[in-house]
């Protein structure tokens, strides 16, 4: 997994540990014997809860990583797996601070989505993909204005993905 210089390390982290389905999905959970009742992802009950599932295959996964594509002019955006959406920002033509943002903006999102994930377990409160989407948008606007060290970065400019 490369390197992102510019997300926290907890965010890093998390990609690390769902890429190896060590974090606390109930499909994980059941393979160290803990049975959970509830199995079924929250946002759809139509897939089990699992990192594959909540990343790659959920309706609302999909709904947010479109926006994600469209706002990061992302071609061709297929994954199948969540490793591919490690791999994505090296896929095409693209320069290499706009790579190294949009693998942030990748590991922002899975952190984000499995915030939300846990929200509507634990808390019950569901979230939509625009406010998710929105809070993706906001939540990186941040991290990599402060950490990335690219001077003045606009939040119009964030929106529109001009990181120059
Ligand atoms: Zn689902």
């Amino acid at each position: 997994m490369d390197k992102c210089n510019w997300v926290p390390k907890k965010c890093s982290l998390f990609a690390w540990r769902a890429e190896m389905n060590r974090v606390p999905t109930v499909e994980a959970l059941g393979k160290r014997g803990v049975v959970i009742i509830d199995d079924m992802c929250n946002f759809c009950n139509e897939g089990l809860d699992s990192v594959s599932h909540i990343f790659t295959a959920c309706p609302l996964a999909l709904g947010v990583w479109e926006k994600v594509s469209f706002w990061c002019r992302i071609q061709n955006f297929f994954v199948f797996s969540f490793r591919d959406l490690l791999e994505i920002h090296n896929v095409g033509s693209k320069g290499k601070s706009e790579r190294e943002a949009i693998y942030g903006i990748i590991l922002t999102t899975c952190w984000v989505l499995w915030k939300a994930r846990n929200k509507l377990r634990f808390n019950r409160i569901r979230s939509n993909v625009d406010e998710i989407f929105r809070e993706i948008r906001v939540v990186s606007f941040f991290w990599f204005k402060h950490r990335a060290r690219k001077g003045v970065l606009d939040w119009k400019d964030w929106c529109k993905f001009v990181i120059m």
